[in-house]
C-alpha cells in the first residue's frame, strides 16, 4: 500500500489546486443522511447520470400506453367489471390466472437474479420511487437553485420570492401527481373517455379515489420523503441483503487504494482526497467509503463524482467503481454461470419464460366446460329412453361474435336436445345453458358410457374443441 501511496501525485497546477480548494469549500458542510433532514443531493454529469436519464425516459411509456389502440380497442386494459385483461388483442380471463402468476414469477425472478448479480440496479435506475424523485428534485433545482441555495431558501424568512418559488414548485409536483394518478386510472377504463369524465365531473367514484391516492402518494413520496423511502421504508432494501454474496457487483470504494484518506496536499494520503463529493451527490445521503450499505440504491452517481475528482487530481479513475467484495480483496470471482444462486435464478427465469410463451401460444379462443348433472344422474322417460342433463359453459374469449355447432361422439343413436343447430357465442361473454342427451339404455354398453362433445366454430378456418364426459343409465 505504501508503495502505491508514494506514487500519488500531490503536485497540482495552480488552476487544479484552485478547483480542488473550491470543491473542499463547497462540500465542507456535507454530512451523511441521518433521516432528520431533507436530502438535497448535488447534481452532476457523468456516464451513470446519463444512463439514469435514459432508463427514466422509458417510464414515458407508462404515460402513453393507455392511449394506444389495437384493432379499434384500447391496447392495454384491465377490465375489472368483466374480469378481463386485454393486451394488444390478447384477452386474459380469470381462467388464465396461471399465466399471470407465471408472468409475476418471471418478473420477480428477473428482479432477484439481477439483484444477485448487480445489487439494487432496479432501484437505482428504474424504480418509480427513485425515478419520480429524480424528476421532482430536478424541477426543484430548476426553480430553487443548487443544494446550497435550496438550504438557504429553506432556512430563510418567508418573503415574496420564497412564496413564489415554493408555489411554482409545489404546483408542478402536484401536476405530476395528478398525471400519474389519471394515467394509472386510465389502465382500467377507456382512457380518452376518462379525461372527459374527469373534466365534466362525471368520473366514477373509484376513479376519483385512485386519482386522489396517486396524487397524494406521488407528491408525498417523491416530493417530501424522497430517497428516505429507499433508506427507511422500502421492504426490498431489507431483503436484498440475502441475495448478495461476495461476487455481487456493487458500487464500492477501493479502500486499499483510497486509504488513508487525506487532504490533497498530504503526501502520505491514499487516493482519496476526502473531498466528500461522493457523499454530496448520493441521493440517499450515504458515504460509500463506509462499505456496502442497505441504503445504497446502486445508482452509480458516486462513481461519476469520484471519477471527476480523480481526473482533477491526475489519478486513475475507479477509486469508487462497480466491484465485488472478492475483487476488492484481490480474490478471483467465480465465473457468473458457476455461481449457484445465479444458476437457480436463471433456471427459474427460463422455466417461467418457456411457460409464458407456451401459455400465450396455446391460449384457446374458447373456454368450454360441460358439467354433468349429478342429482339425478339420469331420468327414465315414458318412452323407455334414458335422459342425462348437462350444463354447457362456453366462453368466447375473442372480441367478435362466433357461430358454432355441437355434435356428440359415442355409441350410436344418442339424441342431443335443447341446443340449436347453430349456436351464437357472443364476444367476451359466457352464457350457461342446459343440454340433454337421450338414448336407448340397451344401446349403452356400460352404466357410465364415455362420450365426447365436439364443438366446431363456423369461422375461417374452423376451430374444433372437444370435451369428454359420460352418459349414465341404470344398472342392469
Ligand atoms: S472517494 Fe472520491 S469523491 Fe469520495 S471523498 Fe474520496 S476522493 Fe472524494
Ligand atoms: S452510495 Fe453511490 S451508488 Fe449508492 S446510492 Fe449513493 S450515490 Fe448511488
Amino acid at each position: 500500500m505504501n508503495n502505491e501511496h508514494q506514487n500519488i501525485n500531490t503536485q497540482l497546477s495552480s488552476q487544479e489546486e484552485a478547483k480542488v480548494k473550491e470543491i473542499y469549500e463547497d462540500l465542507a458542510h456535507w454530512h451523511v443522511n441521518t433521516g432528520d433532514q431533507t436530502i438535497h443531493a448535488k447534481r452532476m454529469g457523468g456516464r451513470f447520470r446519463q444512463l439514469k436519464w435514459f432508463t427514466a425516459s422509458l417510464w414515458l411509456s407508462y404515460f402513453l400506453a393507455p392511449y394506444l389502440r389495437w384493432d379499434g380497442q384500447q391496447a392495454i386494459l384491465f377490465d375489472i367489471p368483466d374480469r378481463q385483461f386485454h393486451l394488444f388483442g390478447l384477452t386474459v380471463h380469470p381462467q388464465d390466472v396461471w399465466l399471470l402468476s407465471l408472468i409475476l414469477i418471471l418478473m420477480a425472478m428477473v428482479l432477484f437474479g439481477v439483484t444477485a448479480v448487480a445489487g439494487r440496479v432496479f432501484c437505482g435506475y428504474f424504480c418509480f420511487q427513485t425515478v419520480w424523485t429524480d424528476i421532482f428534485t430536478w424541477i426543484e433545482e430548476k426553480i430553487e437553485g443548487n443544494p446550497t441555495q435550496r438550504r438557504k431558501l429553506d432556512q430563510g424568512p418567508l418573503n415574496g420570492d420564497k412564496i413564489k418559488k415554493k408555489l411554482i414548485k409545489h404546483s408542478l409536483w402536484t401536476l405530476i401527481g395528478v398525471l400519474t394518478g389519471v394515467t394509472f386510472a386510465a389502465y382500467f377504463t377507456d382512457a380518452y373517455q376518462l379525461w372527459i369524465d374527469y373534466f365534466t365531473l362525471n368520473a366514477h367514484m373509484s376513479a376519483w379515489i385512485v386519482l386522489g391516492l396517486f396524487t397524494l402518494g406521488t407528491y408525498f413520496l417523491a416530493g417530501w420523503l424522497r430517497e428516505q423511502t429507499c433508506l427507511w421504508l422500502c421492504p426490498y432494501a431489507r431483503i436484498q441483503g440475502v441475495m448478495y454474496d461476495r461476487t455481487t457487483i456493487l458500487p464500492a470504494y477501493d479502500a486499499v487504494r483510497g486509504e488513508p484518506r487525506g487532504k490533497v496536499k498530504d503526501p502520505n494520503r491514499g487516493s482519496c482526497i476526502d473531498c466528500r463529493l461522493c457523499v454530496a451527490v448520493c441521493p440517499t445521503g450515504i458515504d460509500i467509503r463506509q462499505g456496502q450499505q442497505e441504503g445504497c440504491i446502486t445508482c452509480g452517481l458516486c462513481i461519476d463524482a469520484c471519477d471527476s475528482i480523480m481526473e482533477q487530481v491526475n489519478q486513475p479513475k475507479g477509486l469508487v467503481r462497480y466491484a465485488s467484495l472478492n475483487e476488492l480483496e484481490g480474490r478471483t470471482d467465480k465465473p457468473l454461470l458457476k455461481r449457484p444462486r445465479v444458476i437457480v435464478y436463471t433456471s427459474i427465469i427460463l422455466a417461467s419464460f418457456i411457460g409464458v410463451i407456451y401459455g400465450l401460444s396455446t391460449m384457446s379462443a374458447i373456454d368450454w366446460h360441460v358439467l354433468h348433472q349429478r342429482q339425478p344422474l339420469y331420468t327414465m322417460m315414458s318412452d323407455g329412453t334414458v335422459q342425462n342433463k348437462y350444463t354447457f359453459k362456453i366462453l368466447n374469449k375473442t372480441e367478435s361474435e362466433m357461430r358454432a355447432h355441437v355434435e356428440i361422439k359415442g355409441p350410436s343413436d344418442i339424441a342431443i336436445i335443447g341446443i340449436e343447430d347453430t349456436i351464437v357465442l357472443r364476444a367476451d361473454k359466457m352464457v350457461p345453458f342446459d343440454v340433454y342427451l337421450r338414448a336407448d339404455p340397451k344401446q349403452l354398453p356400460q352404466e357410465h358410457t364415455g362420450i365426447t362433445f365436439i364443438l366446431t366454430t363456423q369461422t375461417e378456418p374452423p376451430m374444433t374443441f372437444t370435451y369428454g364426459s359420460v352418459i349414465v343409465r341404470p344398472a342392469r
